[in-house]
């Protein structure tokens, strides 16, 4: 069955199916914030480079997130994304791994004007950064292949997660496409206008009507069943960030100034 399991290592927090990465050789995973070595706002696990923290620091959190993942020498070839709140999907091929892979100098920028990455190459982490937004990784162990998803309301709502769903299942194999949401500021939390609720409720005809509220992975479930994942292949971590702010960032809770967590998957180059 796959779940995802809270682990702690070195005072590094994060969740992870076991058993995927048993039976594939795919880890996906999702970080909390302790255990790294940024300073206020950005304590301490901060692995965003775009968020004003310091690099040197931002730099150490990645190494100690990956070790801890047990992916320690794929940092040279970890992939990130610029994250835009746009419609953007990006294949990663060869020419473009290790893009945004390092807050220092010398080099690739992360992918410009793209939310979501996917590919099919091995030792390849893919890795996009969140704070309250929708985190969402899809997988195919039939391929193998895997995607990683930013989506915050404008990604929602514009189908982002779905599309990238397509991108997935455009490269063959079976229908074994299963997906992972990670923390993100729950329906609780999450206030929005009323115009913005009713362009959603337009477009999404199982979310719950609850007043000045907006349930952002309600929306992005409707839209994986429209793109052909069943509910029972879709996996939640039902935590909000806004309310955690000691175990996750939040841009709403924190006032805009703070970290980011992040979403990851890589495919082991072992065989399975
Ligand atoms: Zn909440």
């Amino acid at each position: 069955m796959h779940e995802l399991t809270r682990h702690s290592i070195n005072g590094i927090a994060f969740w992870r199916d076991d058993d995927l990465l048993a039976q594939s050789g795919i880890t996906v995973a999702f970080s909390e914030r302790t255990g790294g070595v940024s300073a206020p706002p950005y304590e301490s696990l901060d692995l965003a480079a775009h968020v004003g923290d310091d690099p040197a620091a931002v730099e150490e959190n990645r190494t100690r997130f990956l070790a801890a993942l047990g992916l320690a020498g794929l940092q040279p070839r970890l992939t990130c994304a610029e994250q835009v709140h746009g419609t953007g999907i990006e294949r990663v091929t060869e020419g473009l791994v290790g893009s945004g892979r390092s807050a220092l100098a010398h080099t690739r920028p992360a992918l410009a004007g793209i939310d979501a990455l996917y590919t099919a190459l091995r030792d390849t982490p893919l890795m996009l950064f969140f704070a309250d937004c929708v985190p969402v990784v899809l997988v195919r162990p039939s391929v193998p292949a895997i995607a990683v998803v930013h989506a915050g309301w404008r990604g929602a709502i514009a189908g982002i997660v779905g599309d990238a769903a397509r991108s997935l299942m455009a490269l063959g194999g079976g229908s074994d496409l299963m997906t992972f949401t990670g923390a993100h500021i729950g329906e609780c939390c999450y206030e929005v206008s009323d115009n913005l609720l009713s362009q959603f409720r337009s477009r999404f005809a199982t979310l719950t009507p609850v007043c000045g509220r907006l349930d952002l992975a309600a929306a992005v479930a409707e839209d994986l069943v429209r793109a052909g994942v069943p509910m029972e292949s879709q996996r939640r971590l039902d935590m909000c960030t806004a309310d955690n702010t000691d175990r996750f960032f939040s841009y709403r809770a924190e006032e805009a100034l703070t970290g980011r967590h992040c979403a990851i998957a890589a495919i082991s180059g072992a065989s399975f």
